[in-house]
């Protein structure tokens, strides 16, 4: 067990490192967080920003593994794989297929569930006073289907989610959704509205953070990478990184889609893939959408924020490829084009993409690196970073310090069965 006066390394600036040297700074440890690049500029920059306890329900299960197989062969398909030699890919898509059924989704769902709960309470009282100028909004989220065929095969999820997570949306049909959404085109079939999801503009989240933690007292590297632990057994004594050493009572690695990286060093395997996608940021056009939305069939998602508008999403399995695709962006743009009335506005104030840390049940990996015993993980939080931060940052600083966890952590352990 951690004491107070310990000294602790967070790696990785993102939205999960800064929740988690936060937690840990308000059990008076003395926190230093490092990232390789910029604070706030990984994958948490210029996502979507939703915070949406609706999405319980993992990536893999019953028809996942056939709908996917579908649209790799479809052209101009929102998820796309690059199948390469690549031995951990491969392994990826093994597990996920093994999870592909509804005893493993529904399982998954309820330890996704608990974390986006939580994490929802807890971003309530952060926005009062820690997270300020975030442009949170408890908005609802829409869930649109331009068919009929669309709608009714989200009306089995809809009773799934009622039933088994607690989970009510109000159904819209045609008519209806135009009055609640008039800036939606007119034909489009219905929606369903999820009133438990917010959203934030997650530039200005990271902001936040790092303003927090400045104030509390953390002390933030910028372009100081990890490189190797310095261990006494299974006991790191300080890590090396490209600044310098540093001395270190505990470790929290919260490198997102890097994490696969550090597997050497951390002496497990790290079942991540980067799921890249991306955003475009221009501001609001004159007939903006009042909620936030995803249209499924188009996997297009819209935010709508106080000061700009976003439109973000698509998913391709590319290794680490940090390459802008031009026909991903515009992939982005065709598809909102089809929705609403007016689906852009100029200038363009940010393409951008991020890798998405994707596990193959879509939990992340929070908890105790097996072979060190001062060294603990926090990553792989895939298409819900944002959504599931907080609890996590909360769940790690339980665990470093020992106490009794808000949340069961043992569905999220490092070398789970997969
Ligand atoms: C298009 C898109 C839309 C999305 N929309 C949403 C959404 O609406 N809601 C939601 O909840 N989630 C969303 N996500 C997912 C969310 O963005 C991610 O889950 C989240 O940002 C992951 O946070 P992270 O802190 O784990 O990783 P990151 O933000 O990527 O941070 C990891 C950091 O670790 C640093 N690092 C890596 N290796 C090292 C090293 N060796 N030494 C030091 N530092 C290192 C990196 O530089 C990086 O800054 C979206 C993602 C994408 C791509």
């Amino acid at each position: 067990m951690s004491r107070a006066q310990d000294r602790v390394v967070v790696v990785g600036g993102g939205v999960v490192g800064a929740a988690c040297a936060y937690y840990l700074r308000q059990r008076g440890r003395s926190v230093t967080l490092i990232d390789l690049g910029a604070f706030g500029r990984g994958c948490s920059h210029g996502n979507c920003g939703y915070v949406s306890p609706s999405h319980a329900l993992p990536l893999a299960g019953p028809g996942a593994l056939w709908r996917t197989l579908k649209t790799l062969f479809a052209r101009n398909s929102p998820v796309k794989v690059r199948w390469r030699f690549d031995p951990a890919m491969w392994r990826w898509f093994w597990q996920f297929a093994g999870r592909c059924n509804q005893r493993d989704m529904i399982q998954a769902g309820h330890a996704i569930q608990s974390l986006l709960n939580s994490s929802r309470s807890l971003y309530d009282e952060l926005t009062k006073e820690t997270l300020t100028d975030v442009e949170w909004e408890p908005s609802g989220l829409l869930f649109v289907f331009r068919s009929q065929r669309g709608m009714d095969h989200y009306a089995e999820q809809d009773r799934l989610l009622k039933s088994e997570f607690n989970l009510g949306a109000t159904r819209y049909d045609g008519p209806d959704l135009l009055e609640l959404e008039p800036a939606l085109l007119p034909g489009n079939a219905g929606a369903w509205r999820y009133d438990i999801d917010g959203r934030l503009r997650s530039d200005k989240l990271m902001l936040a953070w790092r303003r927090a933690l400045e104030r509390q007292g953390v002390e933030i590297r910028e372009q100081c990478e990890l490189r190797e632990f310095v261990a006494d057994g299974r006991l790191v004594r300080r890590i090396t990184t490209s600044g310098g050493e540093i001395e270190a009572d505990q470790i929290v690695v919260a490198t997102g889609a890097w994490t696969p990286r550090l597997r050497r060093l951390l002496g497990c395997s790290v079942p991540i893939q980067p799921g890249k996608g991306y955003s475009i940021t221009m501001p609001r056009p004159k007939v903006c959408p009042r909620f936030p939305m995803i249209f499924e069939e188009h996997r297009v998602a819209i935010t709508p924020l106080t000061s700009t508008y976003r439109i973000g999403s698509t998913m391709e399995f590319a290794g680490y490829d940090s390459s802008l695709n031009p026909a991903r962006l515009r992939l982005l743009r065709d598809g909102a084009a089809l929705y609403l009335r007016e689906p852009h506005a100029e200038p363009v104030l940010e393409s951008w993409y991020g890798w998405r840390p994707m596990t193959p049940d879509s939990l992340p990996l929070i908890g105790r690196a097996p072979a060190l015993e001062n060294v603990f993980v926090a990553a792989g939080h895939g298409m819900l970073g944002v959504s599931m931060s907080p609890a996590t940052g909360r769940l790690i600083a339980e665990l470093v310090s020992g106490e009794t966890p808000h949340i069961d952590p043992q569905p999220y352990a490092i070398g789970r069965k997969l």
